[in-house]
């Protein structure tokens, strides 16, 4: 497969100006403060030159899924860009637990007893201590990372109380293919019952949806840069990042 030629920066900044029109139309169609929804420019496989014309034209938060990703491409875009602002989005070894505490200002894939606790040893280490979002796997797919909707209540408790992690929010990836309306409605209701302010839903083909739902975030990629260099199969979006377990 040859790779399709990455937009120019140009592109990405009328890309950018068309998504932020449309954040702010969604909320305006929901009776909402557009100041309230975080644009996240999810920017996984594409070079670091991408994520330069992004910042140029102004975006300062990103996401990456894989943490190796970007440790090799956030860092040395930092001293020029002190407003950056990462979240990783995917599934999370727990060996890679360290590298993403170092790493990001947000984790949105916190989703299991083992790597809660690796986290919480690598905040201590690190001296360090990204923003935390709870993955629900709202659709109970086997391939998904994320903790079962039945779970979630109480994997909670046990990250804030037996591994002192402070949650601030949830993250969801509805099942492609599904109307996603359900599982951020499910997702929004259980967030308030838990008292937790931040929501991670919506990607480029659902996130006015995921605004009237109360998102407070959005991950934007295809929308912003292109169609992807590899499918986001191989890009960890469904079956190998759920293989990290343990
Ligand atoms: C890749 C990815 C996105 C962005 O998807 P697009 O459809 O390209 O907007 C959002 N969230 C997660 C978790 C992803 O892995």
């Amino acid at each position: 497969m040859t790779d399709p030629l990455p937009p120019a920066a140009d592109a990405i900044a009328a890309n950018l100006a068309r998504i932020k029109a449309r954040i702010a139309e969604a909320c305006a169609r929901a009776g909402r403060d557009p100041a309230g929804v975080t644009l996240v420019a999810v920017s996984k496989t594409h070079p670091a030159e991408a994520v330069r014309a992004a910042l140029a034209a102004g975006q300062a938060v990103f996401g990456e899924n894989r943490v190796q990703e970007a440790a090799g491409k956030f860092p040395a875009l930092r001293p020029d860009h002190p407003g950056l602002r990462l979240h990783i989005i995917g599934g999370l070894q727990t060996n890679k637990a360290r590298d993403a505490v170092r790493v990001a200002d947000v984790i949105e894939s916190l989703d299991r007893p083992k790597l809660a606790a690796a986290i919480a040893e690598a905040i201590r280490r690190e001296g360090r201590s990204p923003e935390l979002l709870v993955q629900v796997n709202t659709g109970a797919e086997p391939q998904k990372s994320g903790i079962a909707r039945d779970e979630a209540r109480d994997f909670l408790r046990a990250c804030r109380e037996e591994h002192g992690l402070a949650v601030s929010g949830l993250m969801c990836i509805p099942p492609e293919g599904e109307d996603p309306v359900p599982h951020f409605r499910w997702l929004a209701e259980f967030a308030a019952k838990e008292g937790l302010g931040t929501l991670s839903m919506g990607m480029s083909g659902d996130f006015e949806s995921a605004i009237a739902c109360g998102t407070t975030q959005v991950r934007v990629g295809s929308a912003i840069f292109g169609a992807r260099p590899y499918p986001a199969q191989a890009a960890g979006l469904a079956s190998g990042q759920a293989l990290g377990q343990g």
